[in-house]
């Protein structure tokens, strides 16, 4: 558990912002922050479009109707943005005059490692509590093993290509998938395993074209008519059209691309999602309440807790051996 702030004034007012990606299941987050504190007698401000909006001075009071109707709303109602000024030492601390000055004594973000890293240097350097709750797609923030929006986006990375399998199949082809995951190979994996791949392409790997291209040798010696490789986008969207090409020209295997792009960001959150991010919003009010500032709600080992934000502040990748050894064994 993380150590309590120094912070003696009793916390009546809050703020909640969100930042960086937008990802499934936000809106249940915001939907809890807003009704625990209620029901926990704080006055709760949205901050509209993250760290962008707060500078701007973009602050509403909500009430528990402003959070009616949202739980099935991908998205997030209180906008998003990339904020580079946030950067600046000044501009944190204008950031956090402006939330003193509208009375507002503690601040949650839900945003990814990038939002954590403002929101820890904003209150180690104004002496300012902040909580942070993890909402980003890639599931790739330290410390926790759970961020709300992975699963809603691995269930759409899943419809997604059962429909191509049908196409891939009818046509007997070879189809590259392209998924989200800039430094993190988990939402390929999961969608990889989780669809039958018959390989998966992680941002960090070098690719072994001889292996990709005996793969598929393999599986249509063995009478399959067609493959879905699963390519985890990496440094810059759009990579499996250089893999179709090489695959073609070293190979002379054809292959088309689909990639799932920003498909896999929005609509309505799954269940986990729902239910997780409803836990960690009510999480984050008790963090307030028992001055337990300046840390993360997280999931580790099947619970939810409290760690300290710096040891949230860095990308992990999940792709572990034992889930290679699963897709790699099933796919043969
Ligand atoms: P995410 O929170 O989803 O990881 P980003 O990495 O884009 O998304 O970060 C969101 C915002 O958080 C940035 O636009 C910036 O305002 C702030 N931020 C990110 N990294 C830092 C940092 N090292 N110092 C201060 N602010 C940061």
């Amino acid at each position: 558990m993380a150590k309590k702030s120094t912070v003696n004034t009793k916390i009546k007012h809050i703020g909640v912002l969100t930042s960086g990606g937008d990802s499934p299941g936000m809106n249940c987050a915001i939907r809890s922050i807003v009704r625990s504190g209620i029901y926990h007698n704080l006055k709760v401000s949205g901050i509209h479009r993250g760290y962008t909006g707060l500078l701007e001075g973009e602050i509403t009071p909500m009430e528990v109707s402003s959070v009616g109707n949202i739980l099935q709303r991908g998205g997030t109602i209180l906008k998003t943005s990339r904020c580079a000024d946030f950067m600046k030492k000044n501009v944190r601390e204008e950031a956090v005059h402006i939330l003193r000055r509208k009375g507002i004594d503690a601040l949650i973000v839900i945003g990814g490692d990038g939002s954590f890293n403002g929101a820890h240097l904003m209150s180690k350097e104004n002496d300012y509590p902040v909580i942070g709750i993890p909402g980003t797609i890639d599931n790739d923030i330290s410390g926790t093993s759970y961020t709300i929006g992975f699963n809603t986006a691995v269930e759409t990375g899943i419809e997604a290509v059962d429909r191509i399998r049908d196409t891939a199949a009818s046509h007997e082809r070879t189809f590259l998938v392209e998924v989200m995951g800039r430094n993190s190979g988990t939402l390929a994996l999961h969608v990889g395993v989780c669809t039958g791949a018959e390989n998966i392409l992680f941002p960090q790997e070098k690719i072994n074209y001889e292996q990709v291209a005996a793969d598929i040798k393999r599986g249509i010696a063995r009478g399959k008519n067609s493959s879905i490789i699963i390519v985890a986008e990496g440094k810059a969207e759009g990579r499996s059209y250089e893999i179709a090409k090489n695959l073609k020209t070293k190979f002379k295997l054809d292959s088309r691309v689909c990639i799932l792009g920003h498909t896999q960001r929005g609509g309505a959150p799954s269940a986990i999602d729902r239910f997780f991010a409803s836990k960690m919003g009510d999480l984050a009010i008790h963090a307030i309440i028992n001055k337990n500032f300046n840390t993360v709600t997280v999931y580790v080992d099947g619970k939810f807790s409290l760690s300290p934000i710096d040891k949230c502040l860095k990308k992990k990748d999940l792709v572990e051996q034992e889930y290679l050894d699963l897709a790699r064994v099933l796919s043969i």
